[in-house]
């Protein structure tokens, strides 16, 4: 794994590169086709291997993201990677991409039903497909602790969940309501393979922005699965607020932390009370 056996660790973080406290606004407007590509850094930028190096979205092409990554990711990381992708992809968001028409690269498998849980009984669950026009969706993502390594906070394996934050979709309550009593929209959620999916976008975005050299990164044992104690380095942060914009990134550092600041679908939904979604500050590394 390369990190700070780099032999470029000397380069000093100038005090322009502190000027990230204003925050990078990077972030992109939903569908506005606009793509932003960083060049190679001749490695691949999880594993360090030269070999077969692809592409990499940073934030997956499925949520809409348009950061690209040129030759980043060897075909083992690249495995890795859209193996916990997917299951953020079709589990956890697939009634929000399919509502939203965000990209897919199948999109003849577009889902033309999705579906609500119906709680029959205690202990009776059943599933019930509703067509995509009349299925009330939400994203609900988890509200985490700040990360322990600010907090002080026992180190924790996995995320440390306190709560969860819901944005339903046009006429949620309307929609749910129609379909009579016990009736649910349940969103599969992994706290292991969300984390490491943060983590990831994080990172490429990280090195992206300041350079491979410019910081000792953390997360590469957390990305490719080798590295438990996501608490250490990844949690809840302070809303960025926006919710003209789907996803919002921001690099800053805190003392000699690299932190990245994540809000995914921060859009306004008519149904949802108060501010954007939850943000995540994921600890990319610390000063090289
Ligand atoms: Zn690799």
């Amino acid at each position: 794994m390369r990190n700070d056996s780099s032999p470029h660790t000397s380069i000093d973080l100038s005090r322009k590169y502190c000027t990230f406290h204003e925050s990078l606004p990077m972030a992109f407007a939903l569908n506005d086709g606009r793509v932003k590509t960083y060049p190679s850094i001749g490695h691949c930028i999880y594993c360090g291997s030269d070999r077969k190096l692809s592409r990499e979205h940073i934030i997956p092409f499925g949520l809409g993201g348009n950061l690209v990554f040129t030759d980043a990711s060897c075909d083992q990381c690249a495995r890795v990677t859209s193996d916990f992708e997917r299951y953020c992809l079709r589990n956890m968001f697939l009634a929000a991409r399919t509502h939203m028409n965000l990209p897919t690269r199948k999109r003849k498998e577009r889902p033309k039903t999705l579906r609500l849980s119906y709680f029959k009984n205690e202990g009776d669950h059943e599933w019930l497909d509703i067509p995509v026009s009349d299925h009330p969706y939400a994203v609900v993502l988890p509200v985490i602790q700040p990360p322990t390594l600010f907090s002080g906070a026992p180190h924790r394996d996995g995320l440390v969940i306190e709560g969860t934050s819901v944005r339903a979709g046009p006429n949620f309550y309307q929609k749910l309501q129609s379909f009579g009593p016990n009736k649910a929209f349940t969103q599969e959620f992994s706290p292991d393979l969300f984390g490491r999916l943060l983590a990831k976008i994080a990172h490429g975005y990280a090195v992206g922005e300041v350079g491979s050299y410019n910081f000792r990164p953390f997360l590469q044992g957390l990305i490719l699965g080798t590295q438990t104690f996501s608490s250490s380095f990844i949690g809840g942060g302070s809303s960025q607020g926006s919710r003209r914009l789907l996803h919002q990134l921001s690099l800053e550092w805190r003392a000699s932390f690299l932190v990245c600041s994540i809000t995914l679908f921060s859009m306004e939904a008519s149904d949802s009370a108060g501010s954007a979604g939850p943000t995540y500050d994921v600890i990319v590394g610390m000063a090289a």
